[in-house]
């Protein structure tokens, strides 16, 4: 089967689009011939939304994941909806709201990543809470600080863009990766480079996921938190909003 192809990883602003479903599979998931869904993947959890058939009737998607590659887009119905077959042409529409929080919030973990320049042992991206845990015996900073220099970049108003890049330049890069343990699937040929600043000045490391054009669009965002996960792990929480006065 011909992968699905991924309109979000070109353009993260697509909200509705039109598709051809191509199949169902034997847990009642949707496979289609192009999606604006994202699956869930590097932290980012995957869109809700509806599929439109031709007669008005709407399909709720629950939820979006990848099958046995990440080439393969499967749509999760919610329980007891219409079903449509192969070949009909569906409209498609995500949560907008939701997925531009998850923009915005996967963007700011990337701009914490420059702030905390430390290995990166985990992340997961959330609508109103998310984490990054770092490779760090002891945090050093406070939230304050942290938050200060995200809100920097954040008001510098960088652009935010892709890249693709060979394996082999990324071999001869590896600094660019930054988790510690999770590794960007190599034998593609090819790597998505998420960069940031003029020509990259600010930051690029592998990501698939999806993120503002801009980092001003993140908006206030502040650290709620850095806990001590284990001896060498931090713990660091974004939130949306200002900093609370304590
Ligand atoms: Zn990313």
């Amino acid at each position: 089967m011909a992968p699905t192809q991924a309109l979000f990883r070109e353009d993260a602003y697509l909200k509705t689009a039109d598709a051809q479903v191509v199949a169902l599979n034997d847990r009642g998931g949707l496979i289609l011939n192009r999606t604006i869904f994202y699956a869930t993947s590097g932290g980012q959890p995957g869109d809700t939304g509806f599929l439109e058939c031709a007669d008005g009737s709407r399909i709720v998607i629950a939820g979006t994941i990848t099958g046995e590659t990440k080439d393969e887009i499967i749509h999760l119905p919610a329980p007891d909806q219409p079903m449509p077959k192969p070949g009909e042409v569906v409209k498609l529409a995500i949560d907008w709201e939701r997925r531009f929080k998850l923009m915005r919030m996967h963007t700011a973990c990337h701009l914490l990543t420059v702030v905390c320049p430390f290995p990166i042992t985990g992340a997961a991206v959330n609508e109103e809470d998310s984490r990054v845990d770092f490779d760090l015996p002891d945090a050093g900073v406070t939230k304050e600080d942290v938050t200060a220099s995200l809100q920097e970049l954040i008001a510098a108003d960088h652009p935010v863009f892709t890249r693709w890049i060979t394996d082999d330049e990324l071999a001869a890069k590896p600094t660019l990766v930054k988790s510690k343990n999770v590794r960007p699937p190599a034998g593609t040929g090819r790597i998505r480079l998420v960069c940031i600043g003029e020509s990259a000045s600010v930051d690029s490391q592998p990501c698939g996921g999806t993120h503002v054009a801009r980092t001003g669009e993140i908006g206030e965002i502040h650290v709620g938190k850095i806990e001590k996960k284990g001896r060498e792990n931090r713990r660091f929480r974004l939130r949306f909003g200002p900093l609370p006065v304590a």
